[in-house]
């Protein structure tokens, strides 16, 4: 009997596979192994990965479509954007019975209306084009971060994407009025609308916002636009450590006057590996110090004495001892060496191998707290690890990496990563933090969603995931965590 089913659902799957080839045409799939491979391929390694098939519609009815003939047969999608995501979310899983949906055709913007400060754009612009676009009219959309020249704007909602223009502008989420979703039945919802004001019921937006596709295919977006600062100010500043960090922080604020765009922390560790392994990264100080920040202010008009207020906060900053030596860039070319350190640092670490990856959040005020407590612990545990805790502390988020010591082999070290992790989540969650700031969930975190998320929050998701995907056809195994093991 089992057997029979087995072959029934083996011959309904090749059909409904044929079905999908002949709408999308032969631009619009691939089978053979060369040419999904890049698909297959997760970020960091981690996951094996396959797929029945990779797709990439064209339109929204294309979309549609594919979504019917899956729905109708229980196959299941993973939405597939740029595929940068840090935690396994866009990759298929070993059994490889699921189709990818790429949306890289999807990659029209439809409008632009710089009177009402809105892009429509289709779900695989890439973030960088969407940036450029703005630009081209005078305008600025803010979502920024290391990934954009390849990340699009349906995997940047999807996630609900970070970066570095939090700080002022929020999260990917708050940059955006309307979507338009492919629902997990294949009904296109057209909620495209560009209002700021719109209170009639549920904002349905905000449950595919974030929800890492597990609920449905975004396939388009209103997003916002600001007006393009006119002036920027970016300086370097050495302080003693995360605590002088914090403590500058308000002072920055008042000074920016509303001003402050990027407030982030480095950790000389970090500064070494960017400047070891990047191509033209410069030391831009004479000496080595312990910890640096990243701070830039921008103005919206030219004059308003925004280079002498971020003067006066770094002399007021050496006055308390919490600055210990500072550079404002004297151009545009100085400052993108600045922010190419800060990018630098990530992909460095890289090639120093062996590195055991945190994404989290805790209240500003104890990000010295939480850094010292995590770095004493780790150490505690592992002879000679190198931690390196960086990243967009203006919003609560450490980046809190930890580097393999020099003479152990990679596997040995990655060996200790639950253990590590486990270390460094109980901190973050002692002192009111989260253990996944900004990169989501995805298969990475799943288990300790399930861990550490209080039962009715799990449970609200669950209901959530059944009304909207009741065949759990989208990204199936993600995001959900399938057992719940809770912290002790
Ligand atoms: C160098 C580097 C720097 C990074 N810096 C940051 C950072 O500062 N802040 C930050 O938040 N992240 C950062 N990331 C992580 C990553 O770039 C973001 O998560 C990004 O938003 C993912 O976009 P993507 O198009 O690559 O999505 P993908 O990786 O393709 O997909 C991510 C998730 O979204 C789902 N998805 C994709 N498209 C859709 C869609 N149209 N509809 C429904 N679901 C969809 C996928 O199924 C998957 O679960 C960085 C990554 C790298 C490699």
């Amino acid at each position: 009997m089992s057997r029979r089913i087995k072959e029934h659902s083996e011959s309904a799957l090749k059909s409904a596979l044929a079905r999908i080839k002949e709408i999308l045409g032969p631009k619009g799939w691939a089978d053979d192994p060369v040419d999904m491979a890049p698909y297959l391929k997760e970020q960091r390694g981690n996951y094996q990965s396959a797929a029945a098939l990779v797709v990439y519609p064209n339109t929204t009815l294309e979309v549609s479509t594919v979504v019917s003939i899956c729905a109708e047969t229980g196959i299941g999608i993973v939405p597939q954007g740029g595929n940068t995501g840090l935690t396994g979310g866009s990759v298929g899983t070993a059994h490889g019975r699921d189709i990818i949906l790429s949306t890289r055709r999807l990659n029209r913007i439809r409008a632009i209306d710089p009177v009402n400060d809105t892009i429509v754009v289709e779900a695989g612009v890439i973030l960088q084009r969407v940036q450029q676009a703005a630009a081209e009219v005078d305008r600025l959309f803010p979502l920024s971060l290391g990934a954009e020249g390849t990340c699009q704007i349906g995997g940047n909602l999807s996630t609900n994407a970070g970066g570095t223009g939090v700080l002022r502008y929020g999260n990917a989420r708050d940059l955006v009025l309307g979507l338009e979703v492919v629902l997990a039945c294949g009904q296109i919802w057209d909620g495209l609308r560009s209002l700021r004001k719109d209170n009639t019921g549920y904002d349905l937006k905000h449950l595919f916002l974030g929800a890492e596709g597990t609920l449905g295919i975004i396939t388009a977006a209103v997003l916002k636009l600001f007006p393009k600062p006119r002036q920027i100010d970016t300086a370097l500043l050495a302080v003693p450590d995360p605590a002088a960090a914090i403590d500058l922080l308000p002072a920055a604020r008042s000074a920016g006057n509303g001003a402050l765009s990027a407030f982030e922390l480095m950790p000389r560790q970090g500064l070494d590996f960017a400047l070891r392994y990047i191509a033209g990264t410069i030391d831009p100080l004479p000496r080595p110090y312990d910890w640096y920040v990243l701070l830039e202010l921008s103005s919206l008009t030219d004059g308003n004495n925004l280079r002498s207020r971020l003067e006066a906060l770094l002399h007021n900053g050496f006055e308390k001892g919490l600055v210990l030596d500072a550079v404002i860039a004297g151009s545009i070319t100085q400052s993108r060496q600045f922010w190419r350190l800060r990018e630098g640092l990530v992909e460095g670490e890289l090639y120093e191998g062996g590195s055991i990856r945190h994404d989290v959040s805790v209240p500003i005020s104890r990000i010295p707290n939480f850094i010292n407590q995590a770095v004493k612990a780790v150490q505690a545990k592992t002879l000679g690890i190198r931690p390196v805790a960086f990243g967009h502390i203006g919003d609560g988020n450490v980046h809190f990496n930890l580097i393999r010591p020099v003479d152990m082999d990679c596997d040995a070290f990655l060996a200790k990563q639950h253990e590590l992790s486990d270390i460094v989540h109980d901190i973050a969650a002692a002192l009111g933090g989260s253990f996944s700031a900004e990169h989501g969930i995805g298969l990475l975190k799943r288990d300790e969603l399930g861990r550490r998320k209080p039962l009715v929050e799990i449970e609200l998701m669950r209901r959530i995931k059944q009304a909207l995907d009741p065949t759990g056809i989208m990204n199936p195994h993600k995001t959900l965590p399938e057992q719940i093991r809770r912290v002790k």
